[in-house]
């Protein structure tokens, strides 16, 4: 994989595009104007491992409470504008770290000019964000639809608002919730400019269908070397949204943020609750940010040779356990209540071992 070569930029202290890491993105979906709330998420998702948030911030007072959120805030935070300058512009005195607004919806030129100026002063960069929804309507005759290349045009408009200020602390998105339309467009684009590419499916859908959707659409891209930042969005808790994001980069090579849990698929070998235990191993270790790997696998036949390159893992045989590390077996659980609580006791010793 050859990753493009993008302009860097930052957004708050988090470096986007150049050398720096694919960085992970989320959006709150709390009311902004709930100062408690929002904060209580923004901080649940930079625990997970989010590096930006996104807020919407739809009115005044949502933008009234940008102050004391970005305040309390550990990541840096964007505030996502729609049509709206003066909300841009507050966002920005209120401590913002960047914005995303498309220049070309927020009116006149007197309006374009006073974001760019205040976005020039504050440091803050500017997200173009192209949805196949909201395509310009004189696009959409000429080119038949919200195809790739209108998509692609949209964002070339956009971004040629920005060059005429001088202004090129850029990022851009192009999302539809059609995988290959994004593919497309986001390869097209990447073609043609230099600035950091933050992607995503958009309206990708439910937990599962939404993950699957993602990892196709980002997974293919990231393999073109196409992506500085991304976002998995998905129709549940944006939490969530991050373990997803990172199996995606962890599966590409990309990066690594806690266990890799292997388990087995079960089969007619498998003598113990196999699947309830994957479960909740992978419960027991959320929030860890270790890498390591963990095997959970139904029979002695097989799993320790299966998962050998395992750090540590456990395999079932008849009411019982077997514990191994690297395919090496180190100790037997009897009874399989006992499991899960022996090999979470493993787990700890390995990593204390692991840190002294
Ligand atoms: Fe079946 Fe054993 Fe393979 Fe699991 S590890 S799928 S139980 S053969």
């Amino acid at each position: 994989m050859q990753r493009k070569q993008t302009n860097a930029i930052s957004v708050g202290n988090v470096g986007i595009g150049g050398a720096n890491p694919i960085r992970v993105q989320s959006m709150c979906n709390t009311d902004t104007r709930d100062i408690l709330s929002t904060t209580a998420q923004i901080r649940q998702l930079a625990d997970t491992g989010c590096e930006i948030v996104r807020l919407a911030v739809p009115d005044d007072k949502a933008a009234a409470a940008l102050s004391a959120i970005r305040e309390q805030s550990p990541v840096p935070l964007i505030a996502d504008i729609h049509f709206d300058h003066r909300l841009a512009l507050a966002a920005l005195d209120a401590g913002m770290d960047g914005l995303r607004i498309n220049p070309g919806n927020i009116g006149d030129e007197s309006k374009v000019d006073a974001v760019v100026r205040a976005a020039q002063q504050h440091g803050a960069p500017i997200r173009i964000g192209v949805n196949g929804g909201s395509l310009e309507k004189d696009l959409l005759k000429q080119f038949g639809g919200p195809t790739p290349e209108a998509m692609v045009e949209s964002g070339l408009r956009h971004i040629r608002m920005l060059e005429k200020r001088g202004f090129t602390d850029i990022k851009i998105s192009l999302k539809t919730s059609s995988v290959l339309n994004t593919i497309t467009a986001y390869k097209l684009m990447a073609d043609q400019i230099d600035y950091p590419l933050h992607i995503g499916i958009t309206e990708a859908g439910t937990l599962v269908r939404g993950a699957v959707k993602s990892a196709v659409g980002l997974g293919v891209l990231l393999y073109e070397g196409i992506g500085d930042t991304l976002r998995v969005s998905l129709t549940h808790d944006p939490v969530a949204e991050i373990g997803v994001a990172y199996e995606i980069l962890r599966s590409l090579g990309l990066r690594e943020r806690g266990p890799e849990i292997i388990s087995c698929p079960t089969c007619g070998r498998t003598e113990i609750h196999l699947i309830e235990l994957a479960e909740q191993v992978e419960e027991a270790l959320r929030g860890v940010d270790e890498v390591f790997t963990v095997a959970v696998m139904g029979c002695v036949v097989n799993g320790p040779g299966e998962a050998k390159e395992a750090d540590i893992g456990i395999a079932g045989g008849r009411d019982l356990g077997i514990i191994f590390r690297k395919g090496e077996v180190v100790r037997k659980v009897k009874g399989n209540d006992n499991l899960l609580p022996e090999f979470m006791k493993e787990i700890q010793a390995f990593l204390k071992e692991r840190r002294s």
